[in-house]
């Protein structure tokens, strides 16, 4: 697997440079050296993500990453869910989906990732490790991109380059680019956090463990109705789970600020 973390071995051009080594980056580096066409990826963490950030993939993205022939490995790393039940009040049948993967597969975001940079890797992408994307410089040719690297400022030439490096984008800012749109309704707590003991049950009570209830396709509601959110399985580690609760948040709501 070419995942380069050292700066000595750091590529000078390549036809696409893909900032970023999110979801995003990672499939479009796979697509495009599947093609058959030179990528060279640039991230800046050193090392994968160790939080769970989106848990749920659903059938239509199963479905993309069936084409691409890696659906079953991602698969392989969750938990199916054929049903949600969420704040007590809606109840969501996923089981008649007309699609080969009728349910939520509930996996850490970094599973996907994994998944994806192996494919990307394997077809032929170079991924650089710890590589900030700085600044952009464009002419009639293509685009040179400045990125630091163990304490160093490298350049890498590209025919194209493509910004993949989400919300608060180094690509966009260098660009001039507005980000438009408005804030969502609600705000969301997340965590990543090693539970004691199961969640209480509330409803679903004659299941004994979240496996159970999730095997059984109900996701188990959060410790109170008012928090309310689900308790997932998530994590490396046994008993890892992941709460998650919102609330309202009128006051941005009316100022309509970006998130
Ligand atoms: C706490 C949290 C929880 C979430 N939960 C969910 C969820 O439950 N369900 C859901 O659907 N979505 C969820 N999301 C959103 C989901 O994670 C994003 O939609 C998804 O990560 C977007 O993928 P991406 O590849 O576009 O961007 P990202 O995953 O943000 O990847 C961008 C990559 O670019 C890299 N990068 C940034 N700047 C530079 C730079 N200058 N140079 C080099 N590399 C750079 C970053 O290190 C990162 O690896 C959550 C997000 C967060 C933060």
């Amino acid at each position: 697997m070419v995942v380069i973390r050292s700066e000595k071995d750091t590529p000078e051009s390549t036809e696409v440079v893909v900032v970023g080594a999110g979801p995003t980056g990672l499939l479009l580096a796979g697509d495009l050296a599947t093609a058959g066409v030179p990528v060279t990826v640039l991230e800046r963490r050193t090392e994968e993500s160790n939080l769970t950030r989106a848990f749920a993939v659903h059938a239509r993205t199963l479905e993309e990453l069936d084409a691409r022939g890696v659906a079953d490995e991602v698969i392989a790393s969750g938990h199916r869910v054929e049903g949600l039940r969420a704040f007590g009040k809606v109840q969501i049948h996923l089981g008649d989906l007309p699609t080969r993967f009728p349910y939520v597969l509930i996996t850490p975001q970094y599973n996907v990732e994994r998944v994806l940079a192996a494919r990307a890797v394997r077809a032929g992408a170079v991924i650089v490790r710890g590589a900030r994307l700085e600044s952009i410089a464009q002419d009639t040719e293509g685009v040179d991109a400045s990125y630091s690297m163990g304490g160093l400022v490298r350049k890498i030439r590209g025919q194209y380059l493509v910004g993949a490096d989400g919300h608060h984008s180094t690509v966009r800012q260098a660009l001039g680019l507005d980000f438009p749109g408005e804030s969502v309704v609600s705000s969301l707590m997340l965590a990543d956090v090693l539970l004691a003991k199961e969640p209480s049950e509330q409803r679903e009570g004659q299941y004994s463990n979240t496996a159970e209830r999730c095997e059984r396709g109900i996701l188990p509601p959060a410790a109170s109705a008012s928090s309310g959110g689900p308790v997932l399985p998530a994590g490396r580690t046994a008993g890892q789970s992941r709460p998650a609760a919102n609330r309202r948040d009128r006051r941005r709501q009316r100022r309509g600020s970006a998130a």
